[in-house]
């Protein structure tokens, strides 16, 4: 049987892992990283690049490129990327056709099975597109977690005898999440979770780029629709200077000309911690409202609280954990590595599901992250006003769940109803999300108030089942919510299926070549004018020796552009293995 994967589809980067051995392995890319950024791109010759080499090419051609669509996963809006157009489930399909040719090499099999993470706070539309995503890619998608799930999944399988309250934090390139649970001697209990779809790692360098501008009277908005070279180069040094203010007090950060032009000579804008830390403050107010909503939902106080996990990249930053030390009086754990843990626990889950040995004492219960409910109509002094929402499961009900409510007509003689199912917490239908609709016929006629039984059923795949008859023997209406009730219809998800078929990937063989020139483009504006003429020149020398398929030339050209990288103090980006020793 061949193995099935867990993989962390993330925003900003994508991970693999698979359970061996007894214990959940990461595996790496063709560049030899465990971390593969969620960036595709499209070369002129109308080639696909997934990962590293792609987030080169977006410093350097931000329009042949596409990140962060994750946050438009469950959206019918597609994106244009040299010249082409695509959708979020078919741009992700790419990173995880990626993942899958890693895996498949490491194993050295098929590989057609796949756990995928979510944000517990992605709703039923984006679970769904993360399962096209899956199925574009080749890959049957036997569970969808919740992330921060995961996290606790991954610490859960490492320490078996732990009886706690737990709080996860995960804070990723674009989502937040918590959730609450109990451990208690490897069974893991959810007891609840919130979160926000559209805070993440990235808000914090998008303020810090928009602060940096401010300081010379220019706008971020603006900026980016005039000058989008500029502020793609801009991102790059902010994203560089937060990083180095994790560990450090102060960075510098060069300012592009407004062409996006870096050299010796751009001024350079120097931050300190404690700046940072205020000019972010406001996204960091914003993490407490989901913490807070948690905690209440799931009834605990925050001195009952025994620890706090930190997952996701952007928690590294020392502003979250000091946020956990004012609120919870403790310092946070992350004790596995925040960027890995949620791949892990994605290996630990799939796992979990072929009955693997070394997990047999694990036990795990998740919840339904949203309140699933109907649109009803309701009576205000003699007459009817439509479009209020009527819970059937309430939100963070351990799953899977099955739940029946009774509904009634409102006009006399009305033989039918049409059931519209909506998720979200508003009183009103319209502020949440309608998931689909379902007519139940045959109601006998007669005055108002003729019932009918509804009935939800939510899986551990947060599919929801939905079945509605007339008391007393009536057939029987059913609708299971799937995929081809979001957004897409059968014929655009088989257009899409075609579209992914059509493409052609740049060769795995060469990528690292590939990735090699797309960073030294980037350089060539980075360094200079002395050091430009000679980059440039010992980058074309070596794009004429990969096209010229003489193994002597190329070897002799990659050499000299090594070198030249070292003597400008540069590392090669790509180095073999023999280099590395
Ligand atoms: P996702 O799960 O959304 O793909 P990750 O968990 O990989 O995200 O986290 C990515 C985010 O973490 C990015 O916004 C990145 O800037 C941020 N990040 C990564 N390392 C650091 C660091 N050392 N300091 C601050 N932020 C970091
Ligand atoms: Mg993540």
């Amino acid at each position: 049987m061949s193995e099935i994967v867990g993989i962390d589809l993330g925003t900003t980067n994508s991970l693999i892992a698979v359970f061996r051995d007894g214990r959940p392995q990461l595996i790496s890319n063709v560049h030899g990283d465990t971390l593969t950024p969620s960036v595709v791109g499209v070369l002129p010759s109308g080639e696909v690049i997934v990962g590293s080499p792609a987030k080169e090419l977006r410093v350097t051609e931000p329009h042949r490129c596409a990140a962060t669509f994750k946050r438009l996963m469950g959206q019918n809006q597609s994106l244009k990327l040299g010249g082409k157009s695509f959708i979020a489930p078919e741009l992700s399909a790419m990173v995880l056709r990626s993942l899958k040719c890693d895996a498949e090499t490491f194993l050295g099999e098929t590989v057609s099975e796949a756990v995928i993470t979510v944000p517990a706070y992605f709703n039923d539309h984006q679970r769904k597109a993360t399962r096209l995503a899956g199925e574009l890619a080749g890959l049957k998608v036997r569970r969808i977690v919740n992330e921060p799930t995961a996290a606790a999944l991954a610490y859960g399988f490492h320490d078996r005898q732990a009886r706690k309250k737990l709080l996860v934090i995960d804070l990723g390139g674009g989502t937040f999440d918590v959730t609450l649970m109990d451990v208690f001697e490897g069974a893991l209990e959810i007891i609840s979770t919130a979160g926000e779809n559209f805070l993440g790692g990235e808000d914090f360098t998008d303020r810090l780029a928009s602060a940096v501008l401010s300081s010379r009277n220019l706008q971020f908005e603006v900026m980016e629709q005039r000058n989008p070279l500029m502020v793609s180069r801009l991102r790059e040094e902010c994203e560089a200077a937060k990083r180095i203010l994790s560990t450090h007090e102060t960075a510098a950060i060069r300012i592009p000309d407004p062409r996006g032009i870096l050299d010796s000579d751009s001024a350079d804008f120097v931050i300190s911690r404690s700046a940072f830390t205020e000019i972010v403050r406001p996204l960091l107010d914003r993490l407490r409202g989901p913490i807070d909503k948690a905690l209440h939902d799931g009834r605990c106080a925050r001195h009952e609280v025994d620890e706090v996990i930190l997952a996701g990249g952007a928690t590294r930053m020392p502003a979250i954990a000091d946020l956990v030390r004012d609120d919870f009086g403790r310092i946070p754990c992350c004790s596995l590595n925040p960027d890995e843990v949620v791949a892990l626990g994605a290996a630990v889950q799939a796992a979990l599901i072929v009955d693997d040995v070394a997990v047999e004492d694990v036990v795990m219960t998740d919840v339904c992250p949203h309140t699933l409910g109907v649109a009803i109509v309701k009576e205000f002094g003699g007459h009817l006003e439509e479009g209020y929402f009527s819970p059937v499961i309430h939100r963070n009900t351990t799953i899977p769940v099955s739940r029946e409510e009774r509904y009634a007509t409102v006009h006399p003689h009305q033989t039918s109803i049409l059931l519209q199912v909506y998720q979200g917490e508003a009183r009103r239908v319209k502020d949440n999300l309608l998931l689909g609709q379902l007519t139940v016929d045959g109601i006998p006629p007669g005055p108002p108030g003729q019932p009918i039984e509804v009935r939800f059923t939510y899986d551990l795949n947060g599919i929801l089942e939905v079945e509605a008859y007339v008391p007393g023997g009536g057939r029987k209406f059913q609708a299971i919510l799937n995929h081809q009730s979001s957004g897409l219809s059968n014929d655009e998800i088989r257009e899409a299926v075609k579209r992914m078929q059509a493409i052609k990937f740049y060769p795995r063989d060469d990528l690292r070549n590939q990735r090699l020139v797309l960073f030294c483009e980037r350089l060539v504006g980075e360094v200079g004018v002395d050091d430009r003429d000679r980059l440039e020149a010992a980058l074309d020398l070596f794009e004429q020796a990969m096209s010229s398929g003489d193994r002597d030339r190329f070897s002799e050209a990659r050499r000299l552009l090594i070198h030249l990288l070292l003597d400008l103090g540069i590392a090669n980006p790509e180095p073999d293995v023999e280099e590395e020793s």
